[in-house]
């Protein structure tokens, strides 16, 4: 907090993961005071890409699940301008415990 802040808040978030973003963006939107506070040295929580010569990993979460459905992660990707698309609908196989495979599945979310 920098000198002549107030600290007076209507709400202190624990946490800067999706959860508490989410929370803090909502309260904020609505003209509400919020502070998060977040013990890591960077914010997203259980989100993090991994980036190195131009390429992006992710090593947490990557998908909206519910997408079709109306998770309001949809929205708030949207709003923020992070690209998200439904992915064409892969082939999986799935392997008995005999090893070998006992039918084939299509991936939709
Ligand atoms: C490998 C992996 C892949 C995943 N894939 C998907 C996916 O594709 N789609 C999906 O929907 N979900 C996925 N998930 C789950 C998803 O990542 C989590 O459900 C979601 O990120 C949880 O968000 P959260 O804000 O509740 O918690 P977190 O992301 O865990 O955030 C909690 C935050 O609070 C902070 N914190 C904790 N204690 C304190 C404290 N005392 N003081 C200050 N700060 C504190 C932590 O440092 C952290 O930043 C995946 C998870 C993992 C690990």
């Amino acid at each position: 907090m920098r000198a002549g802040q107030s600290s007076i808040y209507d709400t202190i978030i624990i946490g800067a993961g999706w959860a508490g973003a989410a929370a803090a963006r909502e309260l904020s939107s609505k003209g509400r005071k919020v502070l998060v506070l977040e013990a890591r040295d960077r914010v997203g929580g259980r989100a993090k890409t991994w980036s190195k010569d131009g390429i992006n990993v992710d090593v947490g979460c990557s998908w909206i699940h519910g997408y079709k459905e109306g998770n309001p992660a949809r929205t708030i990707a949207k709003d923020l301008g992070v690209v998200a698309h439904l992915p064409k609908a892969a082939e999986g196989v799935i392997y008995g415990p005999d090893g070998k495979s006992s039918r084939t599945a299509m991936r939709e979310d």
